[in-house]
């Protein structure tokens, strides 16, 4: 999931002001799940900028080219008259709209990371998307986002009773929770097992995939 947060009306305001017609768009899946960019924020931010919107729209999910001109098909015209989208989606959505559209992009969210949800309220951070997936070996617990350090290999020194000094000894320590999960699963020799520095050549910017 792609974790958004809202960006405060000020700025919002301050990014709308020199236009006079406003599409919103929102996303239907990972801002939905965010509360940043559902049916129910769209309608909250067409209230809140009055007249200047002459349109809006959920997308099933923007960040799909496919689902975006499937679901803004029907507001062809209304898109053509706005000076300005708003976008309540991630920046993958909302450049998949400029792509789509050619139109002058303001997104209303920002993006924060690939997290997981554990209730609305409570995003976690899980993945940097580094190319280069490691989790096999370190009990299904990411070291580069979840140790504060990104450690290939752990604990440091600043571990202390299984919390990391980074967050003040109150957040637990990732390596412990690799070795606690490793030991579980009966493979603490990977716990001991040196991994040398990612290639980050892997990370080159930007990254695709095409398959076909
Ligand atoms: S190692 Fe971590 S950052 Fe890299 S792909 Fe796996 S979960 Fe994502
Ligand atoms: S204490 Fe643990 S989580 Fe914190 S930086 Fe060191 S190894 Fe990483």
């Amino acid at each position: 999931m792609i974790i958004t947060k809202s960006k405060v009306p000020e700025k919002i305001l301050e990014m709308t002001k020199p236009y006079k017609r406003i599409f919103i768009v929102g996303c239907g899946t990972c801002s939905t799940a965010c509360q940043t960019g559902g049916e129910e924020q769209v309608k909250e931010m067409a209230e809140r900028l009055g007249v200047k919107v002459i349109g809006k729209a959920v997308v099933e999910s923007p960040c799909d080219l496919r689902l975006v001109k499937r679901d803004l098909g029907g507001s062809r015209q209304l898109l053509e008259e706005a000076d300005a989208l708003l976008i309540l989606s991630c920046g993958a959505g909302a450049q998949a709209l400029a792509e789509h559209t050619g139109k002058i992009i303001i997104p209303g969210l920002d993006t924060v990371f690939v997290g997981e949800i554990e209730r609305i309220g409570r995003f976690y951070e899980r993945c940097r998307a580094c190319a280069d997936c490691v989790i096999y070996e370190t009990g299904g617990i990411c070291p580069v986002v979840r140790c504060s350090k990104g450690l290939l290999n752990g604990p440091c020194g600043g571990m202390a009773n299984g919390k990391c000094e980074a967050s003040g000894h109150t957040r637990d320590c990732a390596w412990v929770l690799i070795y606690n999960a490793l030991k579980k699963q009966g493979r603490l020799d990977l716990f001991a097992k040196f991994r040398p520095p990612m290639d980050r050549s892997k990370k080159a910017q930007p990254q695709e995939v095409v398959n076909r």
